[in-house]
């Protein structure tokens, strides 16, 4: 199907992806959607996924990426999640945890870390949300206490995409030292934890893998408990304070990674019914020749593309090095809003053979798409940050 490109590299890299599904994600897809144990991390796939070299797409070339655009890794989360929406466990390790180190990070921290994340042999965590800190992330109650050379960390986080798997997390905290400042956000500091040594968990880290997850199966979401850790003060990510900068920083390029996700089960949903409409009979005829379902059709297209123009845009602005918080936000809440409409869509169109997963992939797609209005800042916040920049 004809897919709008920003430019020809983006072709290549469809193609690459349509390559690399069939060998590594296709044969797999449901197998990794029905397991619901906790050793269920896509392990097979997150090291094909790194030795493919998508992993270190976007890291700068001096710590072993790739330092490919904007545009360009946003093509691969979009065509990986035509897929497999699975390439939501890419998007967290490189735009979401391994971004704010080698965009933050001190230079030892970054020789130290970026290189083994870029392989793929460490997967890090970006460990933000707390049981009462989701959407009022600046209410954070995990507290860091300076000891001297160290930081003493006790809290409790919950939803850490891989959190239960990972073995570095970049942390935030509030620093129990965040100065006289009245403003949370600015207590607000990052650390960067080395989770587990040799595979196992440091002292007073626990986690747990979060159960019956609705969608993205193949891709764990964790539970962490902080009692006493104690991590050196090397280890501070930035400024004491500037954690909440940080993490909205890292969430900015993050949306459109999750744009670019709901923008791929989108486009799926689409052709998965296009397919289905040129086949399945209905009084003596396809039912792409009835016009209720060639409107409905027309109506996911134009979503699609819609979704597409506002998240490759956001991406060209990345790139420029202009800013870009509220493009990605629209995109984030644009694309995830489509991906709802042309799944649902899909269902009507697909009718029983839709509702049921063993017939074709919109069950799978429904389930998976759901998540993208929820994680990384809800439709709701989105609309704030979107209305509060118009308003102002
Ligand atoms: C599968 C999954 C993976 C995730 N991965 C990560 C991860 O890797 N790292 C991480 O740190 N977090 C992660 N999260 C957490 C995710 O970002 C939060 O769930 C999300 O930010 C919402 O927070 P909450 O669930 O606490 O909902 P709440 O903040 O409690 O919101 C509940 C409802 O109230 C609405 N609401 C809240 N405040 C406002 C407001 N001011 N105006 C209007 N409406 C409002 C929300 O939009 C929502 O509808 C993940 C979550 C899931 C489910």
């Amino acid at each position: 199907m004809f897919r709008y490109n920003v430019d020809d590299r983006q072709q290549a890299i469809r193609d690459r992806v349509a390559a690399f599904a069939q060998k590594h994600i296709i044969p797999f897809s449901k197998e990794l959607d029905h397991r619901d144990d906790p050793d269920r991390f896509a392990w097979d796939l997150f090291k094909a996924l790194a030795k493919e070299g998508f992993v270190a797409q976007r890291m700068p070339k001096e710590y072993g990426g790739c330092n490919v655009s904007s545009v360009e890794y946003t093509t691969l989360i979009e065509e990986l999640c035509y897929y497999d929406a699975v390439a939501c466990l890419l998007d967290a390790v490189t735009e979401l945890a391994t971004y704010p180190i080698y965009t933050f990070g001190t230079d030892a921290q970054k020789k130290k870390y970026v290189p083994k994340c870029a392989s793929g042999e460490s997967i890090p965590a970006f460990v933000l949300t707390e049981p009462g800190a989701g959407s009022d992330a600046v209410n954070q109650k995990t507290v860091a206490v300076p000891d001297g050379d160290h930081y003493i960390i006790n809290g409790e986080k919950i939803f850490i995409m891989h959190g239960d798997v990972a073995d570095l997390f970049v942390l935030f905290v509030k620093m129990a030292d965040g100065g006289d400042d009245d403003k949370a956000s600015r207590k607000i500091s990052a650390i960067i934890v080395e989770a587990r040594k040799d595979g196992k968990l440091i002292p007073g880290i626990k986690v747990a893998t979060l159960k019956k997850k609705m969608g993205m199966r193949a891709a764990t979401t964790g539970r962490i408990w902080l009692e006493n850790v104690r991590v050196p003060k090397e280890n501070l990510l930035g400024e004491v304070g500037k954690g909440f900068k940080i993490a909205m920083n890292t969430l900015d390029g993050a949306r459109i990674g999750v744009a670019a996700q709901g923008l791929g089960i989108a486009q799926r949903a689409l052709q998965e019914s296009i397919d289905y409409a040129k086949k399945r009979v209905c009084f003596g005829a396809p039912i792409a020749k009835l016009q209720a379902i060639q409107w409905m059709i027309a109506d996911m297209a134009t979503q699609v593309e819609a979704a597409r123009m506002l998240t490759y845009k956001a991406a060209q602005l990345q790139d420029k090095g202009e800013k870009f918080t509220i493009e990605a936000s629209q995109a984030k809440l644009f694309a995830s809003e489509a991906a709802k409409f042309c799944v649902d869509r899909a269902m009507q169109i697909h009718g029983g053979y839709g509702y049921i997963g063993e017939f074709s992939p919109i069950e799978k797609l429904y389930r998976d798409q759901r998540i993208m209005e929820i994680y990384e800042g809800t439709s709701e916040i989105q609309r704030l940050v979107i209305s509060s920049s118009y308003l102002r």
